[in-house]
């Protein structure tokens, strides 16, 4: 599966990029830092492994949202692209519906859901983790 080739990128076309490797992990994340770099009530993430990611395209800017975190986003349309954790080194998030195939990335379930706004829980029948799913899902 490691052949699998995904290529995305924001909304106005300068930044695109290219993922290889099997996506894992497909979420859809409530939390707080989620939804405020995204400007949506939660966001659909999958990890891809770190050093199959590259750009095609372009140069997306980046900040840390914490001190272990940095997000990725096109500077000039703003479209939020990855996040990397310090911890988990060999794993990049990519959001799901910046790769142009984002219909075959299904999200498996949420996640931060104790940050969760109240009005999307009626939405809800997937699986429910009160904070980070555990490994493996
Ligand atoms: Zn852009
Ligand atoms: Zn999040």
């Amino acid at each position: 599966m490691s052949d699998q080739v995904w290529e995305g990128g924001c909304l106005c076309g300068a930044v695109r990029f290219r993922a290889r490797g099997a996506p894992t992990n497909a979420t859809l994340c409530h939390c707080q830092s989620c939804r405020r770099a995204s400007g949506a009530p939660f966001v659909a993430w999958v990890s891809f492994p770190r050093a199959g990611f590259g750009l095609i395209r372009g140069e997306p800017a980046r900040f840390r949202s914490s001190p272990p975190v940095e997000r990725s986003f096109c500077a000039r349309c703003g479209t939020p692209l990855t996040y990397a954790h310090d911890a988990e080194p060999e794993s990049l998030d990519v959001v799901t519906v910046s790769l142009d195939r984002a219909g075959e990335l299904a999200p498996r379930d949420h996640t931060w859901t104790s940050h969760a706004l109240p009005w999307v829980r009626a939405l809800d029948v997937l699986p429910r983790h009160p904070e980070r799913r555990g490994k493996g899902g």
